[in-house]
């Protein structure tokens, strides 16, 4: 995500901070400063950093079951919203989906219960607050803010991990895209109550409505999407028209391809098989840089992705997006049978698109 900065690494997850939430923390000081006095100021801004601490944590106990069930958390960004962990793809057993969207919930309670035995007491807690001037009422609004987050992470609504629980739940009687289509439709009906109620009592729970039902339309139309690339195999998707380099030719050659043709990749292949592609990027930055003569072998990609005719779209679209990647070559029995571009990907997303639609209408 841009406007974001590494803070480092824990547990092998890659921490980022995205710099909207350095101005809300900005924000909350300069404001508290100005009307309570310097000290209230920084306890609000510390107030501010512990809640966030607590989200981190939460977002980390995701990505630790995760890794578990063999899913990767690449990174955690921390948005003024909370945190976001971005994975590559979620664990689609029901039970996994169900364990590791409860994990979050469940250690804003544990945190809850620590703070509690620290503070001892329940006297002065109140409603949570973020001017806290003394270390027990800080301690107290935290008690408040991790129930509140548990509770509210809780709602049966995507993108909250109530609404995957409740899909798990669904899961296990029916199938993915149905039990998505039933979590969507009832995230979408309480996000419709919450708008209702919240225009006459409150707009913050209007707001939180209205985050919710596009939260739960977007989750439904990744999972409608998925299946859709799941179901196409690599060997229908792909180019079979294609032309080849090799390795010891000239960048020229691909050149001639390049303004004959509208092919943008080119699988390079020696006497052994495919040795690695060449992008339209790798050629024009060859040419700027090193001329017409280059061999072909000096500028491909050799860390280039391949994969079997049977490979579902799905997976492609992943491993190309996962490693940057324009194009996958399809390679069968050693010999390359065809390209595909992320481009002809994105047609049968379009494609889908348009059926995930017409599928809600019905
Ligand atoms: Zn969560």
């Amino acid at each position: 995500m841009g406007w974001s900065f590494d803070i480092g690494k824990i547990f092998g997850i890659r921490f980022r901070i995205h710099v909207t939430f350095l101005l809300l923390v900005l924000f909350v000081f300069i404001s508290v400063a100005d009307e309570h006095g310097l000290q209230r100021g920084l306890w609000a801004t510390a107030f501010v950093c512990a809640v966030f601490a607590c989200v981190l944590i939460h977002e980390v106990g995701h990505s630790l079951i995760a890794r578990r069930f063999g899913k990767e958390a690449k990174s955690i960004t921390l948005l003024p919203i909370g945190g976001m962990a971005t994975m590559d793809e979620m664990p689609e057993k029901p039970i996994q989906e169900i364990a590791m969207a409860l994990v979050g919930p469940l250690i804003n309670l544990v945190i809850a219960g620590v703070l509690y035995v620290i503070v001892g007491r329940w006297t002065g807690i109140g409603v949570p607050t973020i001017e806290p001037d003394s270390s027990r009422s800080f301690l107290a609004g935290l008690i408040g803010i991790n129930i509140m987050l548990a509770i509210f992470n809780l709602i049966p609504a995507f993108p909250m991990d109530g609404g995957r629980v409740l899909r798990g739940l669904l899961a296990m009687t029916m199938d993915y895209v149905a039990a998505t289509s039933v979590a969507v439709s009832v995230g979408q009906t309480l996000a419709m109550v919450f708008i209702f109620y919240g225009v006459f009592y409150s707009w913050w729970i209007a707001i939180i409505g209205l985050f919710l039902y596009i939260g739960a339309g977007g989750e439904k139309q990744q999972v409608v999407l998925k299946s859709v690339l799941h179901a196409v195999p690599a060997s229908e998707a792909m180019t079979t028209t294609f032309k080849t380099l090799r390795p010891d030719e000239p960048i020229s050659r691909a050149l001639e391809h390049f303004y004959h043709g509208c092919q943008d990749d080119f699988p390079v292949v020696g006497e052994a098989g495919i040795e690695g592609i060449l992008t339209r990027a790798r050629i024009l930055a060859a040419i700027h840089d090193k001329g017409l003569n280059v061999p072909v072998s000096d500028v491909m990609d050799r860390d280039f992705a391949w994969v079997s005719p049977q490979t579902p779209l799905d997976e492609i679209y992943r491993k190309s997006l996962a490693g940057g990647k324009t194009a996958v070559a399809v390679v069968d029995d050693n010999a390359v049978k065809g390209i595909v571009c992320l481009d002809g990907i994105k047609r049968f997303l379009a494609v889908g698109a348009a059926l995930g639609h017409a599928g809600s209408r019905v």
